[in-house]
């Protein structure tokens, strides 16, 4: 049991009768801790089910319950790992009757969310609706009301957006839907609320461990309290100098909280860091000790000085990413000292950048070199239009009253039902305060719609009342298999894509996704994946069931990581993990840190005083910088760029302040550009080496 695991670790992972924070700096093995803990409780008797070990993202979750699984076989299965948000899915599911709320809620995804924004504020600019949703989600995360949000409002524009979120709440509930924030918001109010509720989840939940702590937000914290009660049996590992998601409303004071709330809290450090070599260490300690100590750590490694840290200039983004293709190909090649001995395959080396948009270059640069390589943190599989389509049609199942969901499944694909027809539905709803669906079968409909159209609608209604009868009893991976293929010739969706799309190949990449969809859908009805809702993944369940849960998943292939493919990451998605070989680029001024004030703002970069608020925005991409160094085991590369694209022209670029605080040894540390010709030489020479081995009989 303690393989693997030092003094203070085992100190955390044996002590289960009360409160416990581990707070230690990167990679000393926190995450380790709670996998390590999880074995220890069902090792003392506590049935797995009643554990709960709570990660950041779905893919963590998964991650973890792959750990937990090699640590504990079976048992993990049952352990309840997933997300605060899959969480209150399940106490909303099993209690939220309580609120008025059916047990088949929906969960709207941010898109839907615009839409019905821009209907409540009467605006049909996109941007707008998204500043609303922006709003609306903090105010939700600091745990405020509409009403409650235009009591402090502090000007007409927040009072406005008050309003509308009033209206947008109304929406919410007359179709039985929620939103992300209210996974967590709805919960909370149950729990504090209604105290038979409270003391059911205090009874189903022995211990709780929380990953990633220094992330939670004011209402994920009053909902662990709630769950952990009195008694107070957690386990929070966390960084403060990890926190990275303060603009979305995660909060420290969760973690100056803890001590005053449980006044027996066990505070364990870990100072050992088991990830980095020294050299990569003391880059990243160099950095973050620039920002004020909220709770002063030391970090050590014995893992040896190693390579030094590089740092790489290029002319601008296309000859970054060269750079960086050339670096991971001498590398792999050996013909650097980073690359002599192992972790030279393509899963070690991961390119990290602060935002989504700036992977266009890298990933060219990947294919042109034949390099394969996946995006973590883009566009999710469930974004892509065919597959919210489907998606539309099993939230309909679920929830008749999701008129959003109606209206999308009515059209995809188009069934005689045109747009004059629905526009006389709708108003016919909303005079009588019924959702689409119920005002299909209202008996004064023929008041309102054609009687031609009225046949069609009653149609589509049966049509749907038939799958979801039928989608409730569907079990098992066979079974659903059968079922989605049927439903999908019933409807004729193959077909609908083909007509929609004028490039046969784009159709048959799109019939493609809705396949493989199914399969996934399928395989979670036969209980063989791990299950986002938390909910017991070992039995088999329906496809009911499964669909209800799918708005949660954010990323289909949730195995990906054992690919070997080279990772293209944004600094915020790669929390967590770690990489052999990492490359942190566009680490410029304005990149990293991150644009921080309007031009004339004073960003700090020559003498004089800098506002509050641009100060904490400097410090919390100075741990995001953090974050990124930490993430690299054995060499760390950082690139920054002179000029860079600014709209359509190109601009002077600075490197980012963040290279010169990491103090490296100037006579190391830039990387000498001869090596590309090198690495080219040596990569020619082993494709010849290949392709000699691959001719021999
Ligand atoms: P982060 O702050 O980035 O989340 P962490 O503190 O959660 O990091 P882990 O990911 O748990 O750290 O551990 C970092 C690495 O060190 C992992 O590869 C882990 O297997 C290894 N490790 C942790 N503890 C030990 C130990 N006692 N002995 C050997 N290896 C360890
Ligand atoms: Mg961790």
């Amino acid at each position: 049991m303690s393989a693997g695991l030092n003094l203070a670790q085992l100190d955390a992972v044996n002590y289960i009768s009360g409160p416990c924070l581990v707070l230690a700096g990167a990679g000393s093995g926190k995450t380790r801790v709670i996998t390590h803990k999880i074995q220890r409780l069902i090792e003392v008797g506590v049935e797995p089910q009643k554990i709960a070990a709570i990660t950041f993202t779905n893919k963590a979750a998964t991650e973890m319950r792959e750990r937990a699984k090699s640590l504990i076989g079976k048992a993990a299965k049952n352990v309840v790992i997933c997300t605060f948000h899959a969480l209150g899915v399940r106490i909303m599911r099993e209690d939220g009757a309580v609120l008025g709320l059916k047990p088949q809620f929906s969960i709207l995804d941010a898109d839907d969310g615009v839409s019905i924004l821009k209907d409540c504020g009467g605006s049909t600019d996109l941007a707008t609706a998204r500043q609303w949703q922006w709003t609306i989600s903090l105010w939700k995360n600091m745990g405020l009301n509409a009403e409650q949000a235009a009591a402090q409002a502090p000007d007409d524009n927040a009072r406005v957006i008050a309003r509308i979120m009033a209206l947008y709440e109304e929406r919410l509930t007359a179709y039985q839907s929620v939103d992300f924030d209210d996974l967590i918001g709805l919960p909370l109010k149950l729990l504090a609320e209604h105290e038979d509720v409270r003391a059911k989840w205090q009874k189903t939940l022995a211990h709780v461990l929380v990953d990633e702590y220094q992330d939670t937000n004011a209402t994920q914290y009053e909902v662990l309290k709630h769950i952990v009660g009195a008694r107070g049996c957690f386990t929070a590992v966390g960084d403060d100098d990890q926190s990275i998601y303060g603009w979305r409303g995660a909060t420290l004071d969760n973690l100056k909280r803890l001590p005053q709330d449980f006044p027996n809290l066990k505070v364990i450090k870990l100072e050992q860091n088991y990830r980095s070599t020294s050299a990569i260490l003391r880059a990243a300690n160099n950095v973050i000790q620039l920002n004020p100590k909220l709770f002063p750590k030391t970090l050590f490694s014995e893992l040896g000085e190693g390579e030094p840290v590089r740092v790489v200039d290029a002319d601008n983004e296309e000859h970054e990413a060269e750079r960086a293709v050339a670096r991971i190909q001498s590398i792999r090649a050996g013909t650097t000292t980073e690359g002599a001995g192992q972790h030279r395959e393509f899963k070690d080396f991961a390119i990290l950048y602060r935002a989504n948009h700036m992977a266009r270059p890298f990933e060219q640069a990947l294919r042109r070199a034949q390099m394969p390589y996946k995006v973590s943190g883009g566009q999710s599989f469930f974004d892509k239009a065919e597959i919210k389509d489907l998606c539309a049609w099993f939230r309909l199942w679920i929830n008749n009253d999701d008129d959003p969901a109606f209206l999308r499944s009515v059209t995809s694909p188009k069934r005689g039902i045109g747009h004059q027809t629905l526009a006389q539905l709708g108003t016919f709803a909303t005079q009588y305060k019924l959702s689409l669906f119920e005002a299909l079968f209202a008996s004064s409909l023929p008041s309102a719609v054609s009687s031609r159209a009225i046949g069609s609608l009653h149609e589509f209604g049966r049509f749907v009342n038939d799958l979801e009868h039928r989608a409730r009893h569907t079990l098992g991976k066979e079974a659903a298999m059968a079922f989605l293929t049927e439903w999908l010739k019933d409807i004729g969706y193959e077909k609908h894509l083909y007509d929609g799309e004028d490039n046969e190949k784009v159709a048959a990449a799109r019939w493609t996704n809705v396949l493989e969809f199914c399969d996934w859908m399928a395989g979670r009805c036969g209980g063989d994946i791990d299950d986002a809702s938390g909910a017991q993944a070992s039995v088999s369940k329906s496809l009911l069931e499964v669909a209800q849960t799918i708005s949660l998943i954010s990323t289909l292939n949730e195995r990906e990581q054992e690919q070997n493919v080279v990772t293209l990451s944004t600094l915020h998605a790669s929390k967590g993990l770690e990489w052999p070989h990492v490359m942190l680029v566009g680490v410029n001024e304005g990149l990293l840190p991150f644009k921080l004030g309007d031009d004339n703002e004073h960003s700090g970069l020559s003498d004089g005083p800098m506002s509050e608020g641009i100060l904490q925005r400097l410090q919390e991409e100075r741990r995001l910088m953090y974050v990124g160094i930490t993430r690299a085991q054995r060499s760390l590369a950082v690139s920054w760029t002179r000029r860079r694209k600014k709209g359509r022209d190109m601009v002077a670029a600075l490197p980012s302040r963040f290279i010169g605080e990491m103090a490296l040894d100037k006579s190391t540390a830039k990387e000498d550009p001869r090596e590309k010709l090198k690495a080219l030489r040596a990569e020619f020479a082993q494709r010849a080496a290949d392709a000699a081995a691959v001719a021999k009989p």
